[in-house]
């Protein structure tokens, strides 16, 4: 069976150099495999995400000669998957509602820190990692997210180690084969009250029901795939192979997609940039001499 590929942008705005990379990278990677790319929209966080950033996406890959098989799949129509899946969760008892809020987060981190004199954990994207002993919930608050139990999901594995291929380089060189660390995350958000699934439910989810055989994304997922392959195991789902790339930074040093102001595909192409003009620079950051170091 030929290798599936995707490319899964988020429409929170226009593509911009960054994702012209990681999307060449996609690309590439499938032509070379002699496989299929598939495009998944992610926008199941509906307050950020619009619908005419998403039009865009469709068009800018175009403008670049880039093209997918299939319908595009929206996150935001597939709700009903991410629910089932949590529900399978939810009655092997891996699942809990919490309704803390940053502020109790902060009260208890600082409570434990006191008390223990050294910092509290973090997860990979730099926030406090749960559960932390002792934290009160706001009881005004209604149910704010549904957490992983970690200790609960990890006592069902028994000691099992789990680990992925890996096709492309993480942060700190790993390669080959790389165990996965998910205890690191801790309870993460599997569902928000305004939005039914979080990003590890639904990626994980969605790249299992399109059949996806290999996920080429930014070096800034590579901590993530931690808890995706947590997810896989504890869904029954199958492990693709991976290939995290470098990520493209800005002069300051700060990722392409955060920085303010990076220009975006269009604004280029209205300036007179070419497709060959924008593969041109995209070859030249993927340059290692070019490239600055990634986070
Ligand atoms: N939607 C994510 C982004 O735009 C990519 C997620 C992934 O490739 O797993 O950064």
């Amino acid at each position: 069976m030929a290798p599936v590929f995707r490319f899964a942008p988020s429409p929170t705005g226009h593509l911009h150099l960054g994702h012209a990379l990681s999307a060449l990278c996609v690309w590439r990677a499938a032509e070379a495999a002699g496989g299929k790319v598939l495009l998944r929209i992610e926008d199941i966080d509906v307050a950020r995400c619009r619908r005419d950033y998403a039009d865009a996406i469709e068009e800018d890959l175009a403008w670049l000669g880039l093209s997918w098989e299939g319908d595009v799949r929206r996150q935001s129509e597939h709700f009903d998957d991410y629910g089932e899946a949590l529900a399978r969760l939810e009655t092997r008892g891996l699942v809990y509602p919490s309704r803390l809020t940053r502020a109790d987060v902060s009260e208890a981190v600082a409570r434990v820190e006191e008390a223990e004199g050294r910092p509290w954990p973090r997860d990979p994207d730099g926030a406090a990692r749960l559960p932390i002993p002792g934290a009160r919930e706001s009881e005004a608050e209604t149910r704010r997210a549904l957490r992983l139990d970690m200790a609960a999901a990890l006592a069902e594995l028994g000691g099992e180690t789990l680990s992925w291929r890996e096709e492309g380089v993480g942060p700190a060189g790993e390669t080959g084969t790389v165990a996965a660390l998910p205890e690191r995350w801790g309870d993460v958000v599997l569902a928000r009250k305004e939005t039914p699934a979080s990003y590890h439910l639904a990626v994980t989810v969605d790249d299992a029901l399109q059949g996806v055989t290999h996920v080429v994304r930014g070096q800034d997922m590579f901590h993530a795939t931690s808890v995706h392959r947590l997810l896989q195991r504890l869904l029954g789902l199958p492990a693709p192979a991976y290939r995290h790339h470098r990520l493209v930074s800005d002069e300051d040093g700060r990722k392409l997609a955060k920085s303010r102001g990076s220009p975006s595909l269009r604004s280029l192409r209205v300036s007179g940039w070419s497709r060959a003009d924008v593969i041109a620079a995209v070859d030249r950051l993927l340059t290692p001499h070019v490239l600055k170091s990634s986070p």
